[in-house]
């Protein structure tokens, strides 16, 4: 199938792009493509206006300042999953991006910003930057601001964007201490989303991994936008992660969800969504524990 036509701009700047999504009629912003295009040739978007970004070198990049570590909202799926500023402070995201399919093309084109924005819910970036816990930074004719991440998705391709506003990068906190990350993911198998993806962040005391001093987890998959599981990471705090703790909080990590708000559709009903929960977010604790 072929999109419809659209006028495409590209541009230069990224006041440029800011000022052509407030003057063109019904513009949406292109980055990587590989979400858009499909969009566009299922005519599930029809855009009179493409503003190309994708060459906003501005918006590219990953950086490591006091506190927090950067990404460029044009940053590539290959150069998160390379880096080694990421591995080293935030490992929970590189990863997490480790599972996402489509090969080169999409992991050389595709990009985090285009990820996030896009709002899957089957889409693997947003339960790692939950359980990393981050900021959006955004651009819009009404100047700058920055969301937290548990604000910016409001459900399944709804985003806190407004019409005028642009993804510019995503600031994720560091921590003292040893920092371990995990993601464990039950793929669709035709498209590769996750039916259930658990992203868990964990910061030890000392060097050695001993007591875990703070845990966090959440998954994507379940429900339209990414969700914290609360009662399992009580179960991990200032705890020693051995195997029984690990299987103690797997085994409770479903008590706060909302049952009734759990995704059940022609991809996988919620009833095995909800079976699959236990063993992913074992799997996930136990990949963050592993060095
Ligand atoms: C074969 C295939 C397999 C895939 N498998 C997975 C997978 O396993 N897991 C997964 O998570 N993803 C998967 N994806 C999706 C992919 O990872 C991309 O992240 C996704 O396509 C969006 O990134 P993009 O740069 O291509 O964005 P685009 O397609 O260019 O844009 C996507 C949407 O975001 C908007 N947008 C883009 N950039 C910005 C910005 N900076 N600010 C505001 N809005 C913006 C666009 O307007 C558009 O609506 C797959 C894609 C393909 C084609």
């Amino acid at each position: 199938m072929h999109a419809d036509e659209f006028d495409y701009h590209r541009a230069e700047s990224v006041e440029h792009a800011v000022e052509l999504l407030a003057t063109e009629p019904e513009a949406t912003l292109l980055a990587g493509g590989h979400g858009l295009i499909p969009a566009l040739k299922k005519r599930e978007l029809t855009p009179e206006t493409v503003v190309d970004i994708g060459r906003l070198d501005r918006l590219r990049g990953i950086e490591r300042s006091d506190g927090a570590v950067r990404i460029g909202a044009l940053t590539t799926h290959r150069e998160v999953l390379e880096s080694s500023v990421l591995d080293a402070a935030v490992p929970v995201v590189p990863r997490t991006v480790a599972h996402i399919t489509g090969g080169r093309q999409v992991h050389n084109f595709a990009t985090v910003g285009g990820n996030l924005a896009r709002a899957h819910p089957g889409y693997d970036y947003e339960g790692a930057l939950l359980a990393a816990g981050c900021e959006i930074h955004v651009r819009g004719s009404d100047g700058s601001r920055s969301i937290p991440i548990a604000e910016f998705v409001r459900g399944a391709r709804r985003t806190a964007l407004t019409d005028t506003e642009i993804v510019t990068a995503i600031e994720l906190p560091t921590v003292d201490g040893e920092r371990g990350g995990g993601y464990a993911k039950r793929k669709e198998p035709a498209s590769g989303n996750a039916i259930v993806g658990v992203a868990t962040d964990l910061t030890f005391d000392g060097a050695a991994r001993g007591e875990c001093r703070a845990a966090t987890v959440a998954v994507n998959g379940l429900q339209e936008s990414a969700v914290r599981l609360t009662a399992a990471e009580q179960a991990l705090t200032g705890r020693s992660l051995d195997s029984d703790t690990l299987e103690e909080a797997a085994s409770v990590a479903g008590d706060a969800i909302d049952a009734d708000a759990v995704l059940d559709n022609k991809k996988a009903s919620a009833d095995y969504r909800l079976a699959l929960l236990e063993s992913y977010v074992y799997k996930s604790l136990f990949s963050a524990t592993d060095a």
